[in-house]
């Protein structure tokens, strides 16, 4: 099947194709036709689906520029938020239409400007209840509200505000709401604010039969040796490394610097910090990002040839958020977790809904790992002054 076959207006295919879609993912595929039908669409698909464009293209269809905020997109962070918008702004290449991502963390006085003269409005919940509250944004002229990402929404505590946002928007307006995973809550919020929901369930854009998922039994003292050594031995485009706290975060990359480019992401860094490392990345200056689950969450870049698990996430939901960085429109990519004896437990919960192979064992060198201070009373690493197992890599080499 081929875009224009869904009968959308040829002003949004020549943008898609230009983009460099060939054919329309399942999720475009089924739910295309059926919010151009003025249905409510209820979507079980996570990012890496292509559901961006299964509702961006039949919104954009049928919005013209007038000025007045006829959409609004309500995503959980700030990457998506950038994301979403950056997506809109090619879609509508050929059409005039104003688009506006609007998220906490920047002044705001530019986003109240702009707001006076927008279409669409990509937002996050909290900033987006900040700007009803300062009656500089009106909702009254909505046709279409999505809820992006809402598992998501939901774990990171914004369900008060996305409830007292959409009393802000008329009830004659189509609702779509887009969640990787499915729970009391959002079935709750969908009954509530949706009319007969069309339920549509998507496969994974990100295809698994194309990601080789794989762990290694280790130390918590070895953890960043062996690190090192798989980031030498894979050679990755880029690797995106999890980590559980922020500081923990900031520990792995002061280290990992020796070795590599890398740059670190959190919530802790202003916006515009993290937008201009999510540059460097995607313009392969970098080619290791070490991140935290909130602040990698919606990444989509393109070249992420690995994700490592340098601790393991705590749900099962969160390692599908995460080995989603990688494998993504059709390329191959490898999610590699790094297990300890401690993360046996959440490990277990992993397993228990993923296919993970365990890794052959590897011998490498040990490394020294310099503890930020903060950081020491948790993860108490040792430093290594001796070397230990076959030496194969020296500790001054970098990886290109
Ligand atoms: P999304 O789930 O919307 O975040 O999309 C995931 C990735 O798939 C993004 O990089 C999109 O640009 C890409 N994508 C979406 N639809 C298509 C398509 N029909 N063909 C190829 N790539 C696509």
């Amino acid at each position: 099947m081929k875009f224009q076959d869904l009968g959308l207006d040829p002003q949004l295919v020549k943008a898609v194709e230009e983009i460099g879609y060939e054919e329309p993912t399942d999720i475009q595929a089924t739910t295309i036709p059926l919010i151009r039908a003025g249905r409510d669409v209820f979507g079980q698909s996570s990012t890496g689906s292509g559901k961006t464009a299964a509702f961006g293209l039949p919104i954009l269809e049928r919005i013209q520029h007038k000025g007045r905020i006829q959409v609004l997109v309500l995503v959980p962070t700030r990457e998506l938020c950038e994301q979403v918008a950056q997506e809109f702004v090619k879609f509508s290449k050929y059409k005039s239409v104003k688009i506006l991502a609007v998220y906490g963390g920047v002044g705001i006085g530019q986003q109240i400007k702009n707001l006076k003269d927008t279409d669409v409005v990509i937002g996050t919940p909290g900033r987006i209840l900040d700007h009803i509250n300062r009656r500089t944004l009106d909702l009254q002229n909505i046709k279409f509200l999505v809820l992006d990402e809402a598992d998501k929404m939901f774990d990171m505590g914004f369900v008060r505000d996305i409830r007292k946002i959409i009393q802000y928007v008329p009830k004659a307006r189509q609702t779509l709401l887009f969640s990787a995973t499915i729970s009391s809550d959002i079935i709750h919020l969908a009954k509530n604010y949706m009319v007969n929901p069309e339920k549509v369930k998507a496969e994974e854009y990100v295809q698994t039969g194309k990601l080789k998922q794989i762990y290694h039994n280790v130390t918590v003292g070895d953890k960043f040796s062996l690190l090192v050594h798989l980031l030498a031995q894979e050679k990755p485009t880029v690797a995106v490394v999890f980590c559980a706290t922020r500081k923990r975060v900031n520990s792995v990359e002061k280290n990992l610097k020796k070795y590599t480019s890398v740059l670190a992401i959190h919530g802790g860094l202003t916006q515009s910090k993290r937008n201009s490392i999510m540059d460097l990345v995607k313009s392969g200056e970098v080619n290791v990002l070490v991140a935290t689950d909130v602040a990698a969450r919606g990444i989509d870049i393109k070249t992420v040839t690995h994700v490592f698990n340098y601790d393991v996430p705590k749900t099962s939901k969160d390692y599908v958020h995460r080995i989603g960085r990688t494998a993504r429109a059709g390329e191959t990519g490898k999610a590699i977790t790094l297990l300890c004896p401690e993360d046996h437990e959440n490990f277990r919960h992993v397993l228990a809904d993923s296919d993970i192979d365990v890794a052959e064992q590897q011998d490498f060198q040990r490394l020294q790992f310099e503890v930020i201070r903060t950081d020491r009373q948790r993860f108490n690493h040792r430093r290594f002054s001796n070397n230990r197992g076959s030496a194969r890599h020296s500790n001054n080499r970098r990886w290109r």
